[in-house]
């Protein structure tokens, strides 16, 4: 049960970045409802916040899934007044050879899931004259990556459609802001062979591969009370592996 809890919705949040941040949101007093794209994932979310929340299936693809879960959340626990859009997939490949598939692959999950889920949870964010959106960009989405241009292009698509919701909704009292992460330790990057690793971590001027703890550490803040005059923003957590 939410009791008197603020309901925050956290996509893709059996793994890596998504379970840090649900974590995170749980222990500063949020329920939390954590999606994964299988049962046993989202039972597995459940179990692991316990107390602090549940877990729901969701795939970004299935348009009307999509809907009908934002309608059973809102039912069972009532609105999400947070939404953090973290789930993200990639499918790298030179743009010589990516295929249409590759490329409208990551785009749908990436880009439009966010607009489809966004969407439909705006109405209970403004009647509630408050909100926060949190979505998960990269600092791909600056810098360019050779073999993602699919990727690369839906994050910094993220960065725009969060510049403009950002305008959207401000009147309404609802914040929306972009985290870029940098080089993290999840298996999205453990795909990678140890030498792309380890020359990642040479360029970055921290020395060191980020973790989902330093990522959720910044949604947690953008999601709380003292962010409330940042709007729009796009914030990187990168180590210093880029900047500008
Ligand atoms: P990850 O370890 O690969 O986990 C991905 C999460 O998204 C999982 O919970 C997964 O659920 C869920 N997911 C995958 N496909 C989905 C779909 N089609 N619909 C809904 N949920 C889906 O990813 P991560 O490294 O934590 O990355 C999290 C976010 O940070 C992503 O947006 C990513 O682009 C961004 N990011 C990551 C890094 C990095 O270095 N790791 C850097 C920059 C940006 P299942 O467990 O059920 O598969």
């Amino acid at each position: 049960m939410a009791d008197d809890r603020r309901i925050a919705l956290v996509t893709g949040a059996s793994r890596g970045i998504g379970k840090a941040i649900a974590a995170r949101l749980a222990a500063d007093g949020l329920f939390v409802v954590g999606t994964a794209t299988s049962a046993e994932g989202a039972v597995a979310v459940a179990d692991e916040l316990a107390a602090g929340g549940t877990g729901v299936v969701l795939r970004l693809e299935d348009e009307s899934a999509v809907g009908e879960t934002v309608a059973d959340i809102q039912s069972r626990y009532g609105a999400p007044l947070v939404l953090v859009n973290n789930a993200g997939v990639t499918r790298d490949n030179l743009l010589l050879r990516m295929t249409p598939a590759q490329w409208s692959g990551v785009v749908d999950a990436n880009l439009t899931g966010i607009f489809r889920l966004t969407k439909p949870l705006l109405r209970g964010m403004m009647r509630a004259r408050w909100g926060r959106i949190v979505n998960l960009s990269s600092v791909v989405g600056r810098m360019g990556n050779a073999g993602q241009a699919n990727y690369a292009a839906t994050k910094a698509g993220i960065e725009g459609f969060t510049r403009s919701l950002a305008q959207e909704l401000g009147s309404r009292g609802i914040t929306v802001n972009a985290v870029a992460p940098g080089f993290i330790d999840t298996d999205m990057t453990r795909e990678l062979a140890e030498s792309q690793r380890q020359a990642m971590v040479e360029r970055t001027a921290l020395g060191r591969i980020g973790t989902a703890e330093d990522v959720a550490a910044v949604v947690g803040f953008l999601v709380g009370e003292g962010a409330a005059y940042i709007t729009g923003e796009t914030v990187h957590v990168n180590g210093g592996l880029y900047a500008g």
